[in-house]
């Protein structure tokens, strides 16, 4: 066990060990200092957990074995464990993860291999649950249960890698949470990727519902993260009807933050855009949708809606999907693309399957 722990915050399971993974660079050179080790070992022991995926510390084999022995008895490794695995018929992979020392906090992270081949791209959770509620999210129903820290984001790429044996070379957040509601987790966790995995901050995007102070932090911490606004209606009263949390921010307050993105990034951002038949895909919308695009240079990400259980919306049909893109393409000034949803027979859309544990908990509870 660590000496003074209690004075250092260091993050601990519930026997009171320290999590090696929950450890920066510079917590870890403190703990190997006091110990009278040198601070170059820190590194090689971060190598070891996030670079090289090793979790077995009798397997470091460039730290003294006496070293080895202390880490063992001192430390704790693992953060997340794996309770659930769906694997779709299109390639995709769903992993449901608890927290060790919380195993009623679930968190989900979806794996999309690129038709091609070339890209693995991986959806991370930011929060377990999400405070915002929107209505056509499953992970809206749940609230929140809690904020990850970086270290839970960080190791679902490492999992997913592990489980899968795939590369991930590509990060969205759009699995549970809302990021800019764990920015500083979401922001260290971004850095630690780009650092430990290779992975290039264009290739990351953050998704936001809009919550411009967020927006401008990161545009200022990481211009070259892609930014993708969940849009969803580029009309005010409608989007308060979908995002409860549209009535406290304008859309104006949002096309501020955005302009401000695009300064620094320098590229077209996207609004993700849900179709949801019979509420946003009409004249009217299309209209809208033009007017934005006219004041933030963005393009369309065109996502049919993927109903759960209780959800207020259905499904759009083939043809409602590509009538209202045909309109749209040929009206707005940036490309539109339909994302035909990925893993629809393992529950792929955000928050479905951390739901269905829960109501399994609730069933077996009464
Ligand atoms: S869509 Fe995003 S912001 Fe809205 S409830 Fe779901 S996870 Fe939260």
């Amino acid at each position: 066990m660590i000496e003074h722990n209690d004075k250092h915050d260091y993050p601990m399971n519930n026997e009171k060990v320290v999590y090696l993974k929950g450890l920066d660079a510079e917590q870890l050179k403190e703990i190997l200092v006091e110990k009278g080790y040198q601070e170059y070992r820190a590194k090689q022991i971060l190598n070891w957990i996030w670079k090289k995926g090793e979790s077995d510390i009798n397997r470091w084999s460039d730290l003294p074995a006496s070293m080895r022995e202390w880490l063992k008895g001192s430390f704790s490794v693992e953060i997340l464990q794996l309770t659930d695995k769906r694997i779709s018929y299109d390639g995709t992979i769903k992993f449901t993860f608890s927290l060790v020392n919380e195993p009623n906090i679930e968190l989900e992270s979806v794996l999309i291999p690129s038709r091609d081949g070339k890209r693995n791209t991986l959806c991370v959770s930011s929060q377990a649950g999400c405070a915002i509620g929107c209505t056509f999210c499953a992970t809206g129903t749940l609230g929140l249960l809690r904020n990850l820290q970086w270290y839970h984001i960080l190791d679902q790429l490492l999992q997913a890698q592990k489980i899968s044996g795939k590369k991930i070379t590509n990060v969205v957040f759009m699995g549970m949470g809302e990021p800019m509601q764990n920015l500083k987790n979401v922001i260290a966790a971004i850095r630690k990727m780009h650092d430990f995995f290779d992975i290039g901050y264009r290739h990351i995007t953050v998704s936001t519902v809009g919550i411009p102070k967020g927006i401008i932090k990161l545009a200022d911490e990481l211009p070259r993260v892609r930014l993708a606004l969940s849009l969803h209606s580029a009309i005010q009263e409608k989007r308060e009807k979908i995002i409860p949390l549209a009535k406290a921010i304008s859309l104006d307050e949002i096309v501020e933050a955005l302009k401000y993105y695009y300064e620094k990034h320098g590229r077209w951002l996207t609004f993700e855009y849900v179709i949801l038949p019979g509420f946003n895909d009409t004249m009217e919308d299309v209209t809208a949708l033009v007017d934005m695009g006219n004041r933030v240079p963005a393009k369309i990400n065109l996502i049919p809606f993927n109903p759960f259980p209780e959800a207020p919306f259905r499904a759009p049909t083939k043809r409602e999907i590509y009538r209202f893109a045909g309109i749209l393409e040929r009206k707005y000034p940036y490309p539109v693309t339909v994302r035909m949803p990925r893993g629809r027979d393992i529950a792929g859309a955000c928050g479905q399957l951390a739901l269905l544990h829960k109501r399994e908990q609730l069933k077996e509870s009464q």
